[in-house]
């Protein structure tokens, strides 16, 4: 069979970067990239290319602005789904929240409230607006990061928002030690927009037994998106090339999932089709990949067996692979499909280039062919084994520990199951 060729991941990469550049979920540059994916996976010779459509909650921005005491100005982006601020802005003094605990929540009432939490769940996130703040400002994680685009869940804003700016951690520690004060200005348009995911397959004799292979190509607002994740769907599309002529016993169903960064929108609607689940026994799903200076780390939703297998698999090739069935506080288009059942890996490639995804730095200055080798070495084999297996060493069931965590993580959000 072909084999996994770096330098055309790579390539497959650097056209979506390039030729695309930003892919912010339901936007027409998103519309864009799904079509070059389509016309790749028709290329390659997959069957029953098509396009999964469905819709997502999101918004534009039509103004952002932050300005100091002086009148000198704060980079920040607004934040999706939050509120306008009126015309004339909101101007009012600066408070760290650290915690939802009722004193914290005390200090912030016609504040404006610094989350210096990663990421609240929608009963936090309401607790934080029942403290009645004038806005918020989410400060980028990592230092020395410029500020990031985000947006709040729709789900968490289906009552109320409330305006809100992201600002570069850095910014917000100057701002915290200085003047304590901040005028925001916003205009912040919420409206319903179309995504897709991108399908093909590679059928297998067997008919009642397919394969996942997916991995997300939209980016959040302004961003080239390139570790996170052309390169996923780097990864994705040079699998489809290779495995697209193979005769197995699995079918191979290749996705690129759509608006993952506006809450695994294409992923949770791709799983929640029981048509779609009925016969899948495994998803694997690439997110973050392409980092020169960066490791590669599993996430495995799925019965120990599964585990192993992906952990033998890695070893005998001699490639370097930590697992965990542990989360993290990220999400990705995986756990949609363990939610529904379906065992599912997430593969990912660390490195400190990963803390700057979702703000301007994420580009192609951190990725290179070289960084696809690794993992398309063991996924290549991983596949090949459980495509053409007599029968798949793992049961379609997720332990009871890993289940309940992510439909714990799932609830959290404010999603239920359909
Ligand atoms: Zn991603």
């Amino acid at each position: 069979m072909k084999t996994f060729d770096a330098s055309s991941a790579y390539h497959f990469m650097e056209s979506l970067v390039k030729d695309v550049g930003n892919r912010e979920s339901g936007t027409d540059s998103e519309f864009q990239a799904a079509e070059k994916i389509r016309k790749w996976f028709e290329e390659f010779g997959l069957e029953n290319v098509k396009a999964e459509e469905f819709k997502v909650q999101t918004s534009r921005i039509l103004h952002e602005d932050a300005s100091l005491p002086d009148g000198s100005r704060l980079d920040c982006a607004a934040v999706g789904n939050s509120l306008s601020t009126p015309p004339e802005g909101i101007e009012g003094e600066v408070v760290a929240l650290e915690s939802t605990s009722p004193e914290a929540l005390r200090k912030i009432e016609n504040k404006i409230a610094v989350l210096t939490m990663y990421s609240l769940n929608m009963k936090d996130f309401h607790k934080v607006l029942s403290a009645k703040p004038l806005a918020l400002v989410y400060p980028t994680r990592t230092p020395l990061a410029p500020k990031s685009y985000r947006s709040i869940r729709a789900e968490y804003v289906e009552k109320q928002s409330i305006p809100a700016v992201s600002v570069a951690h850095d910014d917000v520690l100057n701002l915290l030690k200085g003047p304590r004060r901040l005028k925001i200005v916003t205009e912040v348009e919420r409206i319903t927009a179309k995504s897709q995911n991108i399908i093909g397959e590679v059928p297998g004799s067997l008919g009642d037994e397919d394969i996942l292979v997916g991995g997300h190509y939209d980016t959040v607002r302004s961003v080239m998106g390139a570790h996170d994740n052309a390169a996923g769907t780097a990864v994705v599309l040079e699998l489809a090339r290779i495995f697209a002529h193979e005769k197995m016993n699995r079918t191979l169903r290749l996705v690129a999932f759509g608006s993952e960064e506006l809450g695994l929108r294409g992923s949770f609607y791709h799983a929640k089709n029981t048509e779609n689940t009925k016969n899948l026994k495994l998803c694997l799903d690439y997110d973050v990949q392409g980092i020169l200076l960066g490791n590669l780390d599993a996430v495995v939703l799925g019965p120990e067996e599964l585990k192993s297998l992906l952990s033998f698999t890695a070893k005998e090739l001699g490639i370097p692979l930590q697992i965990t069935n542990e989360m993290g506080l990220g999400g990705s288009d995986h756990m949609p499909l363990a939610f529904y059942g379906v065992p599912s890996v997430m593969l990912s490639r660390g490195g400190g280039a990963a803390h700057i995804m979702h703000t301007d730095l994420e580009d192609l200055r951190w990725c290179g062919p070289d960084a696809f080798a690794t993992v398309g070495k063991l996924s290549q084999e991983f596949l090949k084994r459980l495509l053409k297996a007599e029968e798949l060493a793992f049961e379609k069931k997720i332990p009871e520990a890993i289940a309940k965590a992510v439909e714990k993580r799932f609830e959290d959000s404010g999603v239920k199951k359909e």
